[in-house]
């Protein structure tokens, strides 16, 4: 018998995530290929669950910010997809990633002399991105260092294989950043220009991120970096807006993959008056039955939904009371007719014909979607569900 120790979960949604990657391979430009962004445990999925959904799906090429996410996609591919690291590697990294096959920005020279040189050593190639600065600046190449890239790629071609030139937006899910990234469009254009007339062809020229995809088509080039989306999110209400009113669709075109159940743990009667949890922040304003739920902080509800979120029981919608705690909520069940333990609990998805999103939880404690959705506990177990 096996025995389920958790006290809540996470359901991934497989129709789902192929109704998105459908919707967006018909959005995008002919001939422009997707690379999954799956950086911070796949925006909360789980690397181990949605990189062999995404490879059943036809995506071969993944994007993460380091290299253990790397490792971590290597040891769940079923396929011999790309792996790209977008951010941090360390020189004994860098010489893994070379030996595996695995694409690595470079934004600095010493990191592309290291690649030269563990090359050599690996009598491997190294596959690279070369991430110019466009106006992030945040990481990059200045136009001034260009020079000294291009010779040391047409010194070296037989052992570094220039994969890509990139850049990043900074904030295409932002109308008020406008400006900016058009002056980050031009600049890259500048940059495509230059290694072009040193001789040199990267082989995938990619800037997009969700919202630069969605927000400015013609940004998306060979390849289109896509995190967000994938998982059932406009980037921002901003951009969803925008692109209804662009196509004439009168609704968000994507679906959700991921939805939070828990169950009732415990109900109870308190009396007019009592104080319920800790301290004074929340008094029965008449008699009530409480629900307990035994999810908290330390899973990934916030502490500021405290008498704040919303959670929904027997099709239900019902309020959280009292202040979230570390591994436990109280709710408000005063008005449903039958509430017992085991009942399900969902904290994001739908019961019924009710939805909790993660936008509206997201936006009750004030964080992202990309943050609330990280900030799930990696050891939730994550099931996939049709
Ligand atoms: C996270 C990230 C992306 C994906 O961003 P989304 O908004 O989730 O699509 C793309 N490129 C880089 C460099 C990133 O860090």
């Amino acid at each position: 018998m096996s025995i389920d120790f958790h006290s809540c979960k996470i359901e991934i949604s497989k129709a789902a995530f192929k109704h998105n990657i459908e919707f967006l391979r018909n959005t995008l430009n002919d001939g422009v290929k997707i690379s999954s962004v799956v950086k911070g445990n796949a925006y909360g999925h789980s690397i181990n669950l949605f990189v062999p959904l995404a490879e059943e799906n036809g995506i071969d090429h993944f994007s993460v910010f380091s290299a253990d996410e790397a490792y971590k996609v290597q040891k769940a591919s079923t396929q011999n997809s790309q792996i790209m690291i977008m951010g941090s590697v360390e020189n004994e990294q860098l010489e893994w990633a070379i030996e595996h096959d695995i694409s690595c920005y470079v934004f600095d020279l010493q990191r592309l002399k290291q690649a030269v040189s563990f090359a050599k050593k690996t009598n491997k190639k190294a596959k690279i991105h070369i991430e110019v600065e466009t106006g992030m600046h945040r990481t990059g190449f200045d136009v001034n260092e260009w020079q000294g890239v291009a010779e040391i790629i047409k010194a070296n071609h037989n052992i570094l294989i220039f994969e890509g030139l990139c850049t990043h937006y900074a904030g295409a899910e932002e109308i008020a950043n406008y400006y900016r990234i058009k002056q980050q469009q031009q600049n890259f254009r500048r940059a495509k220009r230059y290694f072009k007339d040193f001789g040199l062809e990267p082989q995938l020229i990619h800037t997009a991120c969700s919202a630069a995809t969605l927000r400015y088509p013609q940004t998306q080039d060979d390849m289109v970096r896509l995190g967000i989306v994938q998982y059932g999110f406009f980037p921002t209400k901003e951009v969803l807006i925008h692109f209804l009113e662009k196509t004439k669709m009168k609704e968000d075109p994507l679906r959700r993959l991921l939805s939070w159940k828990s169950k009732v743990m415990d109900v109870k009667q308190v009396k007019i008056g009592d104080f319920i949890g800790y301290g004074t922040s929340f008094m029965a304003g008449t008699d009530m039955k409480i629900a307990t739920i035994p999810v908290g902080y330390s899973h990934g509800f916030s502490r500021s939904l405290s008498n704040q979120g919303r959670v929904l029981i027997n099709g239900q919608r019902v309020p959280v009371i009292g202040v979230v705690n570390m591994n436990m909520i109280t709710v408000d069940v005063t008005h449903l007719d039958t509430v017992e333990k085991g009942n399900e609990v969902v904290l994001i998805g739908n019961q019924g014909d009710l939805e909790i999103g993660v936008s509206s939880f997201s936006e009750y404690s004030n964080q992202i979607n990309y943050e609330m959705l990280t900030r799930l506990r990696a050891d939730i177990p994550r099931i996939l569900v049709d």
